[in-house]
């Protein structure tokens, strides 16, 4: 099969279009043909290489992925073949408490699909039986890959961690980024005011489209100023945070008394100061999220089929085309999610 292959870390150059066998499956796992595999940034740093974490090589990167059903191992009972699914992208070992309470993502043996095993820049690809979940009614194979890691990391941070609430204030970081473009639609589908921000105004008329209520230019308006113009000298009850060094200061200093502040990365730089001030005189509170049970990817899909969330995909490129792609995210051209097709 065809498959985009690294055998050592570095630029986009060390990505590989080359042909190699395809994956042998064991009993609980099913072989994907696969349609369609979305870019995320944690392609990007496994690519890099991050320090202290080792990956297998050769490696495949891609952590979400739909396709068709081509062959399922002996006991596996819950797919057949010709089914059309998409990927959960994590799994954690399923033995140990926390995988038993349903947490498996913080299971100390807690696997991404592209990450510590091989993912989806490929014709085919293995996993385990439990993570091939139907996909939604209405949803194309493009757009069915767009949905897995963004829309678990937003309704985790947004649902399960920051508790939202209808009337809340909520400011998004980055709308054009896939999390972002996620975490407007999830915030107004709870009924809440949606802040975001952006470097352009084309993004910023995207991110109108989605819902969001007030929109900052981030490179023209300083957002910390604007959002207390806009919840009038009060602040944000929560921050949605992903960006990091360049903006978390701000973004502790923005919330309103009893504010949250949920963050899943740090893409600018993971070096802060936090200001222990506003931390305890304004009762706030700092809240870590890292991915999100199956469950939760099962809630999230539910909102998908009658529209009321919806995937965004900016553009598609051909796997073989998957070192573009990645220099495409990394300049951060897109708004939504961008797509490799093998
Ligand atoms: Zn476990």
């Amino acid at each position: 099969m065809k498959a985009v292959v690294f055998n050592e870390h570095g630029d986009t150059g060390v990505l590989n279009y080359s042909d190699i066998e395809r994956p042998e499956i064991a009993a609980d796992e099913v072989l994907v043909k696969i349609e369609a595999c979305a870019l995320n940034h944690l392609d990007i740093f496994v690519r890099q290489g991050m320090p202290g974490i080792k990956i297998p090589f050769p490696h495949i990167g891609g952590s979400d992925m739909s396709g068709i059903v081509e062959e399922v191992g002996s006991v596996v009972t819950n797919v057949k073949p010709g089914d059309r699914i998409l990927a959960s992208p994590g799994f954690g070992c399923g033995t140990c408490q926390v995988c038993r309470s349903g947490n498996e993502y913080l299971c100390r043996k807690y696997y991404l699909l592209g990450y510590q095993v091989d993912g989806g820049y490929a014709e085919y690809a293995k996993i385990p039986a439990r993570n091939a979940l139907p996909i939604p009614d209405g949803l194309d194979f493009n757009e069915a890959a767009a949905v897995p890691l963004v829309f678990l990391t937003a309704w985790h941070m947004l649902v399960t961690r920051a508790k939202i609430q209808p009337g809340e204030i909520v400011l998004i970081h980055a709308a054009g980024s896939g999390v972002g473009s996620a975490g407007i639609q999830i915030a107004k589908l709870f009924g809440a005011t949606v802040i975001t921000t952006a470097s352009s105004n084309d993004k910023l008329e995207k991110a109108k489209e989605l819902g969001a209520d007030h929109t900052i230019n981030y490179l023209e308006e300083d957002f910390f100023k604007r959002s207390k113009e806009i919840s009038k000298r009060k602040g944000v009850d929560i921050v949605f945070e992903h960006v990091g060094a360049s903006t978390f200061e701000k973004s502790i200093m923005v919330l309103a008394t009893n504010g949250r502040l949920v963050t899943c990365g740090a893409t600018t730089g993971y070096d802060s100061k936090l200001d222990l001030r506003y931390l305890f005189a304004k009762h706030l509170t700092i809240l870590g999220s890292y991915m999100a049970n199956t469950s939760e990817l099962m809630e999230v899909l539910k909102f998908f089929p009658t529209g009321q969330l919806k995937p965004v995909i900016d553009r598609k490129f051909p796997l073989k085309d998957a070192a573009e792609a990645q220099l495409y995210l990394t300049e951060r051209r897109q708004f939504g999610k961008i797509i490799l097709n093998p």
